[in-house]
């Protein structure tokens, strides 16, 4: 099947997603206007990529009181940004700063703020409302608020709209399709080793909403309703009774979702399906391990696909090594490695970093999305260089999606394994050791969170 054909069966079962074509701004374009996003050249990304980012910071200098008060502070205004070769002086937010929110009331406030335009009028009930009664406040006003678990124990909050969050679900789903060419069909069986979308705003469930759109069927390793004080407790390390309630509850759902997980390889095996399996790492990696303890495998070379994220950490302090991982799966699963891609991407912005199968470094999709890499001082460095990975999404409207991660990246200009243009990350991104906010950092959050609080 040629690759028309074959993204058009995509457009057709995702056409809910994306707005009627008169509605369509530059940011609809770079994302939904595009057919292999990463085979489009150079100096057109380019010029999709200049309109979306230069169109969406207009809007949020426009339409965000916060926002165009801090580029006032740092003496920008839009007529500043002519060219790309501009697009560095744009004013940056560290992810740290989505972290720093108040409780009750005020973090109604707080991300009220943040949004950039109208957000709509919302009823919250009780004087002290949790962050999940907020979060469900806005999100059944028509937002796509979301959340994801920081490693300190507190949340990043992300007031997305649902414009910016149907965006969010194309680019996932159309940078990943396109990878994977020729090898995804809409008639897979999918397994999502993820929590079930539909009863979370936890990011890294409610992203996987269009992998039931593109699959004939889904099943979900982990169905139960999951909110902020679930993931506060499993996560913490407080030593409260509760707390290790959950913790032991989870060690047998845990096991209980692992022997699920291998029910339905074998039912799949058995059927003759195609399948996809989606989502955190270590699940499959723990499936595979108990499979190898069992002496059992299964044969799904030519019909598998396989999509991982969210970092490759198994335990606390252990890494687990990619290469070895893949070689594990076309072990015991058959699933050959070019069928096995990683995505990179955070609950601050839509973009998503994507492998290739020709060499697993991670394309950047650059129509919409300008990376960055930078010193501790935040000055962009050259390609080959290693720093602080950050980026300008031109694909968000709900808040200023320009933004500085923990992250640390390599980004070469062009892939050394494939022949598709436009720059790569090298695979393995780490964060960034030692705290996030310094210098800069913490200036810029001391500032927005004082006006946000105000
Ligand atoms: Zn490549």
């Amino acid at each position: 099947m040629g690759f028309s054909n074959y993204i058009n069966d995509f457009n057709r079962l995702t056409a809910k997603y994306v707005p009627l074509g008169n509605e369509w701004t530059p940011s609809e374009q770079a994302v939904c206007g595009v057919g292999d996003p990463f085979r489009v050249p150079v100096e057109q990304a380019d010029a999709l990529r200049f309109k979306a980012v230069k169109y969406q910071f207009i809007r949020h200098f426009e339409k965000n009181r916060i926002y165009r008060r801090y580029c006032r502070q740092s003496h920008i205004a839009p007529e500043d940004i002519r060219t790309m070769d501009d697009f560095h002086r744009i004013p940056l937010i560290p992810t740290d700063f989505f972290k720093d929110h108040p409780r009750g009331k005020d973090f109604a406030l707080w991300l009220a703020n943040l949004y950039t335009g109208d957000v709509p009028t919302i009823h919250i009930h009780g004087r002290n409302p949790s962050y999940d009664n907020v979060i469900d406040a806005f999100n059944t006003s028509g937002m796509a608020a979301m959340y994801s678990s920081g490693t300190g124990g507190r949340h990043t909050f992300v007031p997305r709209d649902m414009r910016s969050f149907n965006l969010n679900e194309i680019a996932l789903s159309k940078n990943a399709i396109s990878m994977f060419y020729p090898n995804w069909s809409p008639k897979m069986k999918g397994y999502l080793m993820l929590p079930n979308p539909f009863k979370t705003n936890l990011f890294a469930g409610r992203l996987a909403t269009v992998f039931f759109d593109v699959m004939t069927k889904v099943d979900v390793a982990i169905d139960r309703t999951i909110n902020t004080e679930l993931i506060r407790r499993t996560m913490a390390k407080e030593k409260d009774l509760r707390a290790k309630l959950t913790r032991s509850l989870s060690s047998w759902t845990y096991r209980k979702t692992i022997d699920n997980i291998i029910n339905w390889m074998e039912v799949n095996e058995k059927e003759g399906n195609e399948v996809a399996i989606v989502g955190a790492p270590y699940l499959l990696h723990s499936a595979i391990m108990k499979l190898k303890e069992d002496g059992r495998s299964f044969d799904f070379s030519g019909r598998g696909i396989v999509l991982t994220g969210g970092g490759w950490k198994v335990h606390e302090q252990r890494r687990m090594p990619e290469t070895e991982f893949r070689k594990e799966l076309q072990q015991t699963l058959g699933i050959e490695p070019d069928r096995c891609l990683d995505l990179y991407g955070m609950v601050e912005g839509n973009g998503w970093m994507t492998q290739c199968p020709e060499g697993h470094h991670l394309h950047i999709p650059t129509t919409y999305l300008h990376p960055m890499v930078l010193d501790e001082e935040y000055r962009p460095l050259g390609y080959g260089e290693s720093g602080r990975f950050a980026f300008l999404d031109g694909s968000m409207y709900g808040y200023p999606g320009f933004v500085i991660t923990g992250d640390r990246v390599t980004m070469l200009e062009r892939c050394p394994h494939c022949g598709r243009p436009g720059p790569v990350l090298e695979p393995g991104v780490t964060r960034i050791s030692g705290k996030d906010g310094r210098g800069c950092s913490d200036e810029v959050r001391s500032i927005i969170s004082r006006d946000l609080r105000g």
